[in-house]
């Protein structure tokens, strides 16, 4: 069975073609600028000399998809011969509000659901229903499927996921907390459960997933109890440009100050801060991390407070689990920065936690990095959301 998956953003998508029987990625890619000027398309199969580019202009998602579709049955740079030959697609969507626990077949109810979630991720839900309207048109007999970053989440009780608020906001509006990220986090802690010989039900895990953004979970058992992102990306660790926790009257008082209305707020948390805001040099931890070991005070106080808020996490999860078994890295800095796995793993033996310097000399690669007698043991698992999508996609086809 072959699966395409596809991940639409506003003006982007990213794609991959699947073989199911080995797990395979037979090609993928990546759309960019679609409705804008210089839209273009980047694709790429193993074997293939270098990237295929083609650079037209892409009016909208169903241009764009076309495009894709052309490279994928291309004779020379194509995975398949024909578009017969792809048995399902399977979508990204970013909410599923309370709707969702896992992921469904698109159809026209699941669509309507998911437009009756897009106020609490107006900037995701919409782009992600663009792509499944799409690739409807064009393969109108392929089922696709919903495989969405809230649903792993879904499980939380709601010790976890109530906000201290008046309890109206959350029955009016859905005010509460609900995770993202939860592709990721599923696909590690079932990983890390295979690489420990053991079933997920029988671990409490923390799943660290830190790239760009960054969300933290408490697996508790296969289940998630608690993770660090809320009603919207924004909450929890600080991000590349995000704030993550602060004092919610920094809000109003920001507001006032710099005459900023709820846009311009909601801008200021999300674009211009994180590392980004605190350093004013880049979102990139790879530029912060050279500017800090040039000596910047304001990046070394970025990657601490970054690293220490991690650590809070850590510390706080191992707690509403009575204990932890394995603490999980995945993710772009996660999975590359052996210096922030080892930093933010220093001083953790109180809990167990004791890393091996020369496990952790490693990147990208499934590996425990602890040492023998961790109590705790430590991974780094590249995630691999993409064939989680696909794996679910497959499930539901059948
Ligand atoms: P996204 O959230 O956009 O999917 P990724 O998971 O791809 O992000 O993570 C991207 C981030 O990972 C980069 O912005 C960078 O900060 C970080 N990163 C990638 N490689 C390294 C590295 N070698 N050292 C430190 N940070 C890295």
């Amino acid at each position: 069975m072959k699966v395409l998956v596809l991940n639409c953003g506003s003006s982007s998508l990213k794609y991959q073609l699947i073989d199911m029987t080995n797990e395979s990625v037979l090609c993928k890619g990546l759309v960019e600028r679609i409705g804008i000027d210089g839209s273009v398309l980047k694709h790429e199969k193993p074997g293939l000399d270098g990237k295929h580019i083609v650079e037209t202009p892409m009016k909208d998602h169903k241009d764009a998809i076309n495009h894709v579709l052309s490279a994928v049955v291309d004779e020379k740079v194509g995975a398949v011969k024909d578009m017969k030959e792809i048995d399902a697609v399977g979508h990204r969507i970013v909410h599923g509000g309370e709707k969702f626990a896992s992921s469904a077949v698109l159809t026209d109810e699941v669509i309507a659901a998911i437009e009756g979630v897009s106020d609490l991720a107006p900037l995701h839900n919409p782009a992600n229903l663009m792509g499944v309207e799409a690739c409807k048109a064009i393969l109108p007999d392929v089922v696709q499927v919903a495989v969405f970053d809230t649903a792993f989440h879904q499980t939380m009780p709601e010790k976890t996921f109530l906000y201290g608020l008046p309890y109206e906001l959350y029955t009016k509006y859905g005010v509460r907390r609900y995770g993202f990220h939860g592709t990721s986090h599923m696909y590690v802690t079932q990983r890390a459960a295979e690489m420990l010989g053991k079933a997920p039900e029988d671990l409490r895990i923390i799943t660290c997933h830190l790239g760009n953004g960054a969300s933290i979970a408490a697996v508790d058992h296969g289940k998630c109890l608690d993770t660090s992102m809320g009603l919207t990306p924004l909450e929890g660790l600080i991000m590349g440009t995000r704030c993550g926790d602060i004092d919610p009257a920094i809000i109003p008082f920001v507001m006032k100050k710099e005459n900023l209305d709820a846009d311009g707020v909601d801008k200021l948390m999300n674009k211009q801060s994180g590392v980004y805001g605190m350093t004013g040099i880049s979102s990139d931890f790879r530029d912060i991390e050279d500017a800090a070991n040039n000596g910047d005070k304001k990046a070394i106080n970025a990657l601490e407070a970054y690293i220490q808020r991690v650590k809070k996490y850590i510390g706080a999860y191992a707690a509403e689990m009575n204990g932890v078994d394995a603490v999980v890295f995945t993710a772009g800095l996660g999975e590359n920065s052996i210096s922030m796995r080892a930093d933010i793993c220093k001083d953790m033996e109180f809990l167990g936690i004791n890393i091996d310097e020369e496990k952790n000399n490693v990147r990208g690669k499934d590996t425990v990095i602890s040492t023998e007698d961790s109590k705790v043991k430590v991974l780094l698992i590249p995630t691999n959301e993409e064939l989680m999508i696909a794996r679910d996609t497959v499930k539901l086809a059948k």
